[in-house]
Parts: structure tokens; C-alpha cells; sequence
């Protein structure tokens, strides 16, 4: 384990201005450009620093990334990535394919099975999953993707892209979005399984009308990690584009499939990590008080609606104070924004 450990990395990288600030960014890239890479189980990784949070699995087939943070910080990130994927794939990887079998060591032969299909070291990045087609989610498509490599079923000249169809329509700009940024492959309807990667089953679930209604979880069954994207929010007010698809029960109802999904270690703690788009590794606990504030909140516009109030009073009304010290502090996504988007997406009638 402390060889795991030891992968807490941290790269220090010059920091880049060129912040456009016409998307809605829950998190920024750190002044500073510093790329920060936890572990938070087996052989993933969460990547802070980027712009969104990026998960990556690092291991004998190569590294698979969820989300590629912003344009400006593509190259710092891929950076941090070559430097994480080269930790983990030079050190002798422990063989875990039969778990609690008595006999486990009788037959030795398993260690060769991953060394037939996969290429040899330093493994390439050979995909990446887009939770969403924000500029913050895949802005660093092009450069990994150029960077990288896939082979197998999906081989191919770069990294391939997989996201939900309707991500890419999306994005703050279509046609301003590099062609080595698209997908090379989208999906439609609840699922995605992809072929066992690094070691583990992984599926990429579509949560509808949420963020938008676009949105995908990416979950590891081995590893027990789900990947949330931006239907969950641990920086701010959870960020709903009603142009794009997004409802405030969409949100609530992401968060009670990922209460669903996940396994809880002790009461409501540990077990199953959830890392959001933005903020900190949550587990089960966060993402039930997350859910309880959207509810409450969508409960409380509601009513105010019901009594035939107007936008204007009901942001007058500070429907949020008392949650307001938690996640009412980014001043690019405020209470009063998320408000309205609350409103908008409950007075379907249109009268402001
Ligand atoms: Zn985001």
C-alpha cells in the first residue's frame, strides 16, 4: 500500500491565464497550474486542478480517463497522466483474480493472461469518457487524444471518446470544438458497458435531464468508484442548464440513483466513493445531505410559486441563506442563479 501511496503525486505546472469565463465553471484550474492526483482506491485516480475533477484507471491495459479538464491546462494534464500511468505500470502489479479461493496459489498461470493482450510499458492512454461536453469536461480532449493510442476492439489511430449522443450537441460551441476532441463513438439509451478495462468491468450510465440532458456516471464495479460528472456537485449549487436539457429533478433523481448504486461500508459512511464533477470525494453521507438541500430547496420554490409569486420576490426571498456558507460561494454559479434555475425548471408555464 505504500507503494500506492507513494503515486500521491504532485506536479507542479506554469500556470496558464487564458480563462474565457463564458462557461459556467464550478471549479476553476488553480491559480498556480498545479495538477493534484489522489488515490482514492485500487488502481484509481482522481485528478484535481484541471477544471472538472478527471478520474483516471491506471493499470496493464492502459489508462482510461473520465473527462479531460479544460483547453488550457490539456498539456499539464497529460503530463500529470504520463507521470501516474509511468508509477503504477513499472511497479509489479499483485495478482488478485481469485479472492477468497483456498486454492488460489495452486494455479500460478494467471499472472501471464494480462501481459498476452496488452501492449508493453509505458502503457498509452487508450480512451476517454465525457460526462458531459462542457468546456471544462473536454476541453483537454485533443491533446490526449493525440497523445494516445487504442487498440483492441476499438483500435485506432489516437485515444478513442465515448460519450452519451446527445453531449456533443452540448457543448457551449459545436463548431468550435477541435475534430480530434469529438467522439469516435456515442450512446443512446440507459447504458454503456464497455470490455473489462485494467481489470474491471466499467459502465457509463446516462442520468437524463439533470445537468443537462446529456450527462453520464461512469461507474468501476471492481473498484467500487463512481465517477458522477457534474449531476453531482460538491462546490456549488448543483449547475442545471435549462437550455440544455436540465431540471432540478433531474438532479435529484441522479442523486438518489447514485444513493441506489452505491454500497455504504457503516451506517452511511464509506463504502462506495463517488467522486463528483467538481469539490472534494464524497461518499453515500454527502450525497444524501446534497440531495436533501436540492429537494428542500426545489420544495421551497414550489411553494412560493403555488402562492403566484414572481421570480423577483422569490430571489428576494433567500431561499437558500441557511445553505448559503456551503455551496453559495462561487461567484460564477450564485444562489441567485441557481434559484432562477430552479424556478425555470419548475414554472413550466412561463409567467415571471
Ligand atoms: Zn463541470
Amino acid at each position: 500500500m505504500s507503494d500506492r501511496l507513494a503515486v500521491l503525486v504532485t506536479i507542479v505546472a506554469v500556470f496558464l491565464t487564458a480563462f474565457d469565463g463564458v462557461f459556467i465553471a464550478g471549479q476553476q484550474p488553480r491559480p498556480g497550474g498545479e495538477i493534484r492526483v489522489l488515490p482514492p482506491r485500487g488502481n484509481i485516480f482522481m485528478l484535481a486542478g484541471g477544471g472538472a475533477n478527471i478520474v483516471a484507471s491506471v493499470g496493464r491495459d492502459g489508462v482510461l480517463l473520465v473527462d479531460t479538464g479544460t483547453a488550457e491546462m490539456g498539456e499539464k494534464v497529460l503530463a500529470a497522466v504520463r507521470e501516474l500511468s509511468r508509477q503504477v505500470t513499472s511497479s509489479p502489479m499483485r495478482q488478485q483474480s481469485c479472492v477468497g479461493l483456498v486454492h488460489c496459489q495452486w494455479w500460478d498461470g494467471s499472472r501471464f493472461l494480462g501481459t498476452t493482450v496488452s501492449p508493453p510499458a509505458p502503457r498509452p492512454i487508450i480512451g476517454i469518457i465525457n460526462t458531459s461536453f462542457d468546456p471544462d469536461h473536454m476541453g483537454g480532449n485533443a491533446a490526449i487524444v493525440n497523445a494516445g493510442r487504442s487498440y483492441g476492439a476499438r483500435e485506432g489511430e489516437g485515444a478513442w471518446v465515448i460519450t452519451h449522443e446527445n453531449a456533443p450537441k452540448r457543448a457551449a460551441q459545436p463548431s468550435l470544438v477541435p475534430s480530434a476532441a469529438l467522439p469516435t463513438e456515442t450512446y443512446f439509451g440507459t447504458d454503456k458497458k464497455l470490455n473489462f478495462v485494467n481489470g474491471e468491468g466499467v459502465v457509463v450510465w446516462h442520468r437524463p435531464t439533470a445537468h443537462t440532458d446529456g450527462d453520464s456516471v461512469v461507474q468501476f464495479r471492481g473498484s467500487e468508484v463512481l465517477a458522477a460528472g457534474d449531476v453531482l456537485n460538491m462546490a456549488n449549487y448543483p449547475v442545471i442548464d435549462i437550455e440544455k436539457g436540465g431540471s432540478v429533478q433531474g438532479i435529484v433523481d441522479a442523486a438518489n440513483w447514485i444513493l441506489d448504486m452505491a454500497v455504504v461500508e457503516h451506517m452511511m459512511e464509506g463504502g462506495t466513493i463517488i467522486v463528483p464533477g467538481h469539490g472534494r470525494i464524497t461518499d453515500s453521507a454527502d450525497v444524501a445531505y446534497y440531495r436533501d438541500m436540492v429537494t428542500i430547496v426545489r420544495d421551497r420554490v414550489r411553494e412560493m410559486i403555488k402562492r403566484g409569486m414572481t421570480l423577483p420576490q422569490i430571489k428576494a426571498a433567500k431561499l437558500t441563506r441557511d445553505y448559503d456558507p456551503r455551496f453559495g460561494r462561487n461567484p460564477s454559479w450564485t444562489p441567485d442563479m441557481f434559484i432562477e434555475a430552479v424556478y425555470r425548471s419548475l414554472n413550466t408555464k412561463g409567467k415571471e
